[in-house]
């Protein structure tokens, strides 16, 4: 199965596990907030595999390719001072303004073809939560927060559904497997840089030519590692 297809079939297979477990939360009573033009969720940054922003990417119009382009540049320019994993994901929350893929209401402009990781964010609180920085709260504040949650179905120290981001792993790992196996190599990272290579760079066309090629676009760009993931087989 070519790459681009199996996205699909990996998208509606996390869809269908999503359903089932969803079916289960509100069996057992568990309060879920996710609803259309929350977003806070949208402003964290957001993981995808090559294939899925190769799949995205050729979705996107002019007017998203502008948004893309901003943000991209802003994330580009910014992204120096990024010296860990926390000062990446905190300047996405607090000094970048959310997706550029997000329309004015709120809501995913690309829903259709958004990635696995945006498909598995559950949140069991209020959205007000899902864009919060911990490491703000008092000290009493935050032992609430991590006394409130139950292990039973959140990740550790976060009120998001478990189980759907454990299945989306294991779809992306079938995704980047795949990968490898094609191409020697996988690419995973940054959702929008990854968007942003294939519309403006081209590269799924250096792909088949191996990774000396990939590696001529890649490296005068000068990507953190927290933006593009590269894996060798
Ligand atoms: S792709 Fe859609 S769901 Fe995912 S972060 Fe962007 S706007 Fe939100």
């Amino acid at each position: 199965m070519v790459l681009t297809e199996l996205v699909r079939s990996t998208q509606m297979r996390l869809d269908a596990e999503i359903d089932t477990i969803l079916a289960d939360c509100r069996q057992q009573g568990v309060a879920l907030y996710c609803r259309r033009g929350c977003a806070n969720c949208c402003r964290l940054a957001v993981h995808a595999t090559w294939p899925e922003a190769q799949v995205l990417a050729a979705t996107l119009n002019g007017e998203q390719m502008a948004r893309l382009d901003a943000h991209v540049a802003r994330l580009r320019q910014e992204g120096e001072d990024d010296v860990n994993l926390l000062a990446y994901l905190r300047r996405h929350r607090d000094t970048l303004s959310g997706c550029p893929f997000l329309d004015a209401g709120g809501a995913c402009d690309v829903y259709s073809v958004r990635p696995l990781s945006c498909r598995a964010l559950h949140s069991t609180r209020p959205g007000d939560w899902c864009g919060l920085d911990l490491a703000t709260l008092p000290a009493i504040d935050k032992e609430l927060y991590l006394q409130s949650l139950d292990p039973q179905w959140v990740d550790v120290l976060t009120h998001f559904l478990s189980r759907p981001r454990l299945a989306a792993q294991q779809q992306e790992e079938t995704l980047l497997s795949a990968m490898r196996d094609q191409y020697g190599f996988s690419i995973d990272g940054n959702l929008t840089v990854l968007v942003w290579l294939e519309r403006e760079k081209g590269l799924s066309k250096y792909l088949a030519q191996g990774w000396t090629a990939v590696e001529s676009v890649l490296t005068p760009l000068r990507l953190s590692s927290w933006l593009v993931r590269v894996v060798e087989a």
